[in-house]
């Protein structure tokens, strides 16, 4: 009977992925359509001259409650980013140990350029208050934007500006910290009980995990959906489908034509890589550029954290910008420059590889939240919603959505005596 039952899931990210195992789990198999070539959406890394290209700077952090419901770590095997970053400035670079996780070893927080004695006492005092709370209390919290919870929580300017600021900028994608306090406060605790980590072979490693764990999906690639009316699934090549249940997972506006022009844009990024013949970081540690006269917000030496993402013994280096800039023929050169003048190292020594620049990064979402209940989901008769953009962009929100999509297609296909 329920092998009988037509599930199409729109996208085969994260959340699409999740969407389908807990559909098999339940006894059914759905067919996936999937407008790119392959698994993944935004999590997706390209083989490039012997290198991994994650497209676009990102992270797992191993604390994600769904990370570890669904992901085998030890398969992934996961290569760690030492917690803490190195400051980068024009002759004056410094370390700063591990701010999150031990603030305990700020030991010389003090006299340290990056804050106050009294900003070692405030991370520690914001630890432990999190690791109270559960992550649905945090997202309960009312919500005022980062930059206004750190200063009321009472940081100093110092290490506002020296680490929060260029360190969330480069997870938030946006340069005044106006992202809701409550993602902060999750992000913060997550980062404070675990790590963050890429899978050795990258972070396509995580998507391809998740596929091979489905045995009763049926994939279609290359077909982008044009639109949802009714049940009835319209294929961008003209071929018509009919469902008795649909899962969209992905941001749904250009496929429902009630919800066109009802998401805010979202957040982007420019990421480029280059590769060196050595690391000038040798250490597997994200580098902030504080200075504002930058364009770079933030760069990771990813051969540093593991050495399978060059097959050629070089280095390669990934960064990231976050600011509005234009992505033309002179940026990788206008980069190098900059990259010359924080390290001293020959601008020609910087060998571009690849720019990305990725438009649709994270989700600007108004009310951010953990999660939701699964018949929330529901947008119309048969029709459900999954993806990162309902509750918060991480890879932890897109799984949560999977599931509470898939929830609520089970219920909805149960039948009723
Ligand atoms: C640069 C960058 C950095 C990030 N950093 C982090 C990080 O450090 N940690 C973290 O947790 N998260 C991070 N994220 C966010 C995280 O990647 C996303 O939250 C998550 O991958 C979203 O998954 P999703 O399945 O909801 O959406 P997507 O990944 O967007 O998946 C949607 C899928 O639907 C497909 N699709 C779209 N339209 C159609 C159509 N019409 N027909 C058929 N298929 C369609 C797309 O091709 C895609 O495969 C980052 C994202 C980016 C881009």
């Amino acid at each position: 009977m329920k092998n009988d039952q037509k599930i199409y899931i729109i996208g085969a990210g994260i959340s699409g992925l999740i969407a389908a195992y807990e559909l098999e789990r339940a006894g059914f198999s759905p067919i996936i359509l999937e407008a790119s070539d392959r698994v993944g959406g935004r999590v997706r890394t390209d083989e490039f001259k012997g290198f991994l290209l994650d497209r676009g700077f990102q992270v797992l952090l191993t604390a994600y409650p769904e990370a570890q419901r669904y992901l085998d770590f030890q398969a992934l095997n996961l290569k760690y980013f030492d917690p803490g970053a190195i400051i980068l400035q024009p002759g004056n670079s410094f370390i700063i140990d591990d701010p999150l996780r031990h603030p305990s070893k700020l030991i010389n927080m003090a006299f340290s350029p990056v804050g106050t004695l009294m900003d070692k006492i405030k991370i520690y005092q914001l630890t432990q208050m999190l690791k109270q709370k559960t992550e649905e209390e945090i997202f309960s919290e009312p919500s005022t934007t980062t930059l206004q919870f750190l200063k009321d929580f009472g940081f100093s300017e110092k290490i506002i500006n020296n680490f929060f600021l260029p360190f969330f900028k480069g997870i938030f994608l946006e340069n005044e910290l106006s992202t809701s306090s409550r993602m902060f406060k999750f992000v913060f605790k997550m980062f404070s009980l675990g790590h963050a980590a890429v899978p050795e072979n990258g972070m396509q490693a995580i998507p391809d995990e998740l596929k091979s764990k489905l045995t009763k999906s049926q994939f279609r690639f290359n077909a982008p959906v044009k639109k949802v009316e009714g049940r009835k699934i319209h294929l961008v090549t003209g071929e018509d489908l009919e469902a008795d249940a649909i899962i969209i997972a992905t941001r749904p506006d250009k496929i429902l034509t009630q919800l066109q022009g009802q998401f805010k844009p979202s957040r982007k990024v420019v990421n480029l890589y280059f590769s060196l013949s050595h690391s000038f970081i040798a250490q597997p540690k994200i580098a902030l550029v504080t200075d504002d006269q930058f364009l770079t917000n933030n760069l990771v030496f990813m051969t540093d954290v593991s050495k399978a993402y060059s097959k050629n013994n070089k280095a390669l280096l990934s960064v990231s910008i976050t600011k509005p800039v234009e992505v033309d023929d002179k940026l990788a050169k206008l980069i190098a420059i900059e990259l010359s003048a924080l390290t001293k190292i020959k601008a020609e020594y910087f060998e571009h590889l690849q720019t990305y620049e990725i438009e649709e990064a994270l989700p600007q979402v108004e009310d951010m939240g953990y999660s939701l209940p699964s018949g929330n989901t529901k947008i119309q008769d048969g029709v459900f919603l999954a993806g990162d953009y309902l509750l918060n962009g991480s890879i932890n929100a897109a799984m949560t959505a999977g599931r509470k999509a898939a929830e609520a297609v089970i219920l909805s296909l149960q039948p009723t005596y």
